[in-house]
């Protein structure tokens, strides 16, 4: 992995199906592609792979350069199709019925047709322009607005953290913590779990540890877990014994059965919901533990060069809590 390359984006890398067999270069926009070649500016601090050729399957051309939208919005039945034309047949009812009516018939029929061909709430999710205008917005308002950082992460990346969150969509640490490009090295997956050290099974957690670790030499490494967790609701309601009803999601929030087994057991009569609290924080301290079976966190943690905390983040109640590791645990400080 190349530090200097986390963080630069390339045209390149946008590539989708439907523009592979499109021959583009002649029609393809060229504002747009000057918008989204980020390395167009910058002089001696390019991706490698901006001399390299390209993979065979990925074109050397922003995607958004595509002669032609790549989702053609169509007005389907469930749309409200029906009543676009009932509108329609009863205007013109009514405009032969009553001919005097017909200029306001025809203005009302206009003006239908220009709402349906005007993008609006009800327009389909066009998830090409999402991800245009995504980036679009991150480039003009942060890329381009501080060139000085930017400038320093193409060189490398120094992150002071670690962080593992959960995939849920609402509990991105960079939003919740504000941290900046360079800041936090982060690992997301289901129910934000550490599996113990594993060369086998967990191959994909142990190399960003590793990474992160003995390469960036991160400082802190946080766990942090949050409220209503599908996947430790999932840890909590999935049975322990029998068949799986799933391909991977029961094998994996089992990493942290131990966190299940302690609160069924110091609290078995709440509230499912209160147990699915208790076992977000219970699980964030099984991965706390489970860190400590990967050797270069045990030497980082006796060097003192490396701190482990658990965090949990409540986005019903609009809090974050983050607590300690010492080799126990320390008091919690709410914020
Ligand atoms: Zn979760």
């Amino acid at each position: 992995m190349s530090t200097s390359s986390a963080f630069a984006i390339n045209a390149p890398c946008f590539i989708n199906a439907s523009s592979l067999k499109k021959s583009s270069s002649s029609s393809k926009s060229p504002s747009f592609s000057a918008r989204f070649t980020c390395n167009s500016s910058s002089s001696s601090s390019s991706s490698p792979s901006s001399s390299a050729t390209p993979p065979r399957l990925i074109r050397n051309e922003p995607v958004f350069a595509a002669p032609a939208p790549i989702i053609t919005p169509k007005w389907t039945e469930d749309m409200g199709n029906e009543s676009y034309e009932d509108a329609i047949a009863a205007l013109k009812k009514l405009l032969i019925e009553r001919g005097e009516l017909e200029p306001v018939a025809a203005a009302r029929i206009d003006q239908i047709t220009a709402e349906l061909q005007t993008p609006d709430a009800k327009a389909p999710f066009d998830p090409v322009e999402r991800i245009k205008t995504g980036f679009v917005k991150f480039k003009r308002e942060k890329y381009e607005t501080n060139p000085a950082l930017y400038d320093e992460l193409s060189k490398g990346q120094s992150p002071k953290f670690m962080v593992f969150a959960c995939s849920d969509s609402r509990v991105c640490p960079s939003h919740v913590l504000d941290f900046q490009p360079g800041e936090a090295f982060v690992v997301r997956n289901v129910a934000n779990m550490v599996p113990p050290f594993d060369k086998t099974k967990y191959a994909g957690v142990g190399a960003a540890v590793e990474y992160a670790v003995l390469h960036l030499k991160v400082e802190q490494i946080i766990v942090i877990g949050h409220s209503r967790c599908g996947g430790i609701k999932g840890l909590m309601t999935f049975p322990d014994e029998g068949p799986h009803t799933t391909d991977f999601i029961e094998d994996w929030v089992k990493v942290c059965s131990p966190a299940k087994a302690k609160v069924v057991a110091e609290s078995g009569s709440s509230s499912l919901d209160d147990q699915c609290v208790s076992c977000e924080k219970e699980a964030v301290n099984v991965s706390l533990g489970h860190l400590l079976t990967y050797p270069f966190v045990r030497d980082g943690l006796v060097k003192k060069t490396l701190a482990l905390k658990g965090g949990h983040y409540d986005f019903v109640n609009g809090t974050f809590e983050l607590w300690g590791l010492d080799f126990g645990l320390s008091p919690p400080t709410s914020v």
